[in-house]
């Protein structure tokens, strides 16, 4: 059952922002929302432009070069607001919160893209960028939220989800989050993104019609998705754990020195389709997998986590599986992963790591993660045992193996 609390209302240039709140928390008074600001008009959109020789889309957005970077936590627009500090949160206490982007690389209008496609062709940038504020607590991160938030984070990717999807001309929703000012986060507060495009991205398109093949090879009884899971799984070498509803791996061919796939057992094509019993355990072993890419060096680790749903197309949709990636470029304790020349330029990736010795750490640094993973389970009246997998016993290092400088 769903005990999130959804509260809706706007923020003064007109911004749509939503609370989330945690189950057990007072219901909140509409005055005590009120956006006391004075805001500019909302700047207007920038532009999406046709990459004919790629027949992709490029969002051009210059407005976005005067957007808040890296301000002191007196000035952070997403802590709750103070008399001192009027953010974009006109709340004095929040759990989750979610509104839209004061600096859209699309929207805010949405609508359809040109059927005609060719040199030359643009359009206003529709479509919608959001931000998701994980906590009111300044410092501190994902991983650290604790299962009560983290659910209520889940309940908030899965509503949003389904609302945008609902929006006119949105061909795909995205949620993720950019962590570590390594990789370019301009804020500090944990906080994440969902990008509603107006067209299928180009790795969407990629892994859609992938899956799309095989289930149509197989006539409709088998997934990729599912396919490659029970392969995995019976490999056992890349595991890095399994639940009842969820398990973890990293891929035979990881492109990133760190790379994780998380999928759901069940088929589904995005977060909105998980099931109460299915987002439980999933707010146990996200952050597991977080906690356990933080503790294989002695800093915290930059990570992209990418919520992979299937297209809004039909034909894209029948096959399409839900999955997380979550990547780190973090090669070594002070090395970074660049893309250069055959990344950058070709998409044609060289990972200095083995899949499997990844795989053999993160199921090592488990035993280290277990107690604070026990203990928010204990905290917790749906909690959900996990197991690190052990097929290998075998020690290994993060250290590039095989392939010259
Ligand atoms: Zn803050």
């Amino acid at each position: 059952m769903n005990m999130t609390c959804i509260t809706t209302t706007f923020l003064a240039d007109g911004r749509e922002i939503l609370y989330f709140d945690d189950a057990g928390t007072a219901e909140r008074a509409p005055e005590s929302l009120t956006d006391h600001r004075e805001l500019p008009v909302r700047p207007d959109p920038g532009q999406l432009r046709f990459d004919a020789l790629s027949r992709e889309w490029v969002a051009v957005a210059a407005h976005r070069q005067s957007r808040t970077h890296l301000p002191p936590a007196d000035r952070c627009p997403i802590c709750p607001t103070t008399p001192a500090n009027l953010t974009e949160i006109p709340a004095p206490d929040y759990d989750v919160a979610v509104f839209e982007n004061r600096f859209p690389s699309l929207g805010p209008a949405t609508s359809e893209l040109p059927a005609a496609l060719a040199w030359g062709t643009s359009t206003p940038a529709v479509g919608r960028c959001e931000v998701v504020a994980f906590t009111p607590e300044h410092t501190g991160s994902f991983a650290d939220l604790g299962w009560r938030r983290t659910r209520t984070v889940i309940d908030a990717w899965a509503h949003r989800t389904e609302a945008l999807s609902a929006l006119p001309g949105i061909r795909q929703v995205f949620p993720f989050e950019n962590r570590g000012a390594e990789i370019g986060v301009t804020l500090h507060h944990p906080h994440g993104q969902i990008y509603a495009y107006p067209y299928v991205t180009p790795r969407a398109a990629v892994l859609a019609a992938a899956a799309g093949a095989y289930f149509d090879a197989s006539d409709g009884t088998a997934t990729l998705a599912a396919s490659v899971l029970q392969a995995e799984r019976s490999d056992g070498s890349r595991m890095v754990l399994e639940g009842e509803h969820f398990s973890a791996y990293v891929p035979f061919a990881a492109r990133w020195p760190l790379e994780v796939h998380l999928v759901p057992h069940r088929q589904v094509p995005d977060l909105a389709a998980l099931s109460g019993a299915e987002r439980d355990e999933l707010a146990h072993l996200y952050p597991d997998l977080l906690r356990r890419f933080d503790a294989l060096y002695p800093t915290p680790t930059p990570y992209i986590a990418a919520w992979h749903q299937a297209p809004l197309e039909t034909e894209m949709r029948r096959a399409g599986q839900l999955h997380l990636q979550l990547t780190s470029p973090r090669r070594a304790a002070d090395k970074l992963k660049y893309l250069a020349g055959s990344e950058a330029a070709m998409g044609a990736f060289i990972n200095d790591i083995t899949p499997e010795s990844v795989a053999a750490r993160l199921r090592e640094v488990g035993s280290e993660v277990a107690s604070e993973v026990a203990s928010d389970v204990a905290g917790t009246t749906a909690g959900t045992a996990t197991r690190t997998t052990t097929h290998t016993a075998t020690r290994t290092t993060l250290t590039p193996e095989g392939a010259p400088a």
